[in-house]
């Protein structure tokens, strides 16, 4: 997987590539993350890549030019997917996350300032995406958090792909609770079903676990798996979590 970043800060991203797994997976050659920045790219003598907006109001505005430019020295395939960041977009999350994983290639494009020249989605034909409603300074963080997700999601990355499998939101419910040594600390103890061995029993519990958060946490959640559901064991807990807790 090659992502490639147009961004004014390509500092940001390389710095926050440098860490944990997702720096393990540029070593390992499984991911491929390269900044580029369009004041590289623009033809202004004093390397401008922002003016003000037609029309008036506050902020800069992010020039065709240097962006044009930029996306055109970005080789691209058939498999090529190109993602503009945006408040305005449609939200990211775990589903998106997956699809974008079977890609071979991802295009990010960055704003600052007050944004784009509307003209930039425009030629570039990217998808817009969001990572919330609300607003950041740049395109970098989203960017970043877009690369460490759909990473994740990669073949072979994780150290087992289960750990991904089971993340929360990729069966659309919520992760159950992790316990870790020792067996007690300041009065907490873990779950006897975890030390027993039972895999069986420890699965069925987990499950069980799962449909509880969703069910406290994300009522939303819960209610559309529930509606899709037609496995006999999971309806037999989701019903048990139902009369448990209403
Ligand atoms: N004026 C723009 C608006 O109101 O829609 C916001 C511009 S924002 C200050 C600058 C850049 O940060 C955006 O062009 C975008 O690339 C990025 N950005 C800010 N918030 C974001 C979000 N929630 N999701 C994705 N990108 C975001």
């Amino acid at each position: 997987m090659k992502f490639d970043v147009l961004t004014l800060f390509p500092e940001m991203i390389n710095q926050a590539c440098s860490h944990s797994i997702v720096a393990r997976g540029i070593e390992s050659g499984l991911i491929s993350v390269n900044a580029l920045n369009p004041r590289d790219y623009t033809k202004d003598k004093h390397k401008k890549v922002d003016d003000t907006p037609y029309g008036g109001g506050a902020g800069m505005v992010l020039m065709c030019q240097p962006y044009f430019d930029c996306f055109d020295s970005v080789e691209k395939t058939e498999d090529t997917e190109v993602i503009i960041l945006s408040p305005q977009g449609k939200a990211f999350n775990q589903q998106m996350s997956i699809e974008l994983a079977k890609k071979s290639h991802i295009i990010l494009i960055c704003g600052h300032y007050e944004g784009f020249d509307e003209r930039i989605k425009q030629y570039t034909k990217a998808r817009e995406v969001s990572i919330g409603d609300f607003v950041l300074t740049g395109g970098e963080l989203p960017a970043m958090c877009i690369i460490d997700s759909v990473s994740r999601n990669i073949d072979g990355f994780l150290g087992k792909i289960d750990s991904a499998h089971f993340d929360s939101f990729s069966d659309g419910l919520l992760e159950y609770p992790q316990y870790t040594k020792p067996r007690e600390y300041g009065g907490y103890s873990v779950p006897e079903v975890l030390l027993t061995g039972n895999h069986q029993e420890i699965a069925l519990w987990r499950r069980k676990q799962q449909f509880i958060t969703t069910y406290k946490k994300r009522r939303d959640l819960f209610d559309k798996f529930a509606k899709n559901c037609n496995n006999k064991v999971d309806l037999k807990l989701l019903n048990e979590v139902i009369s448990e807790f209403k």
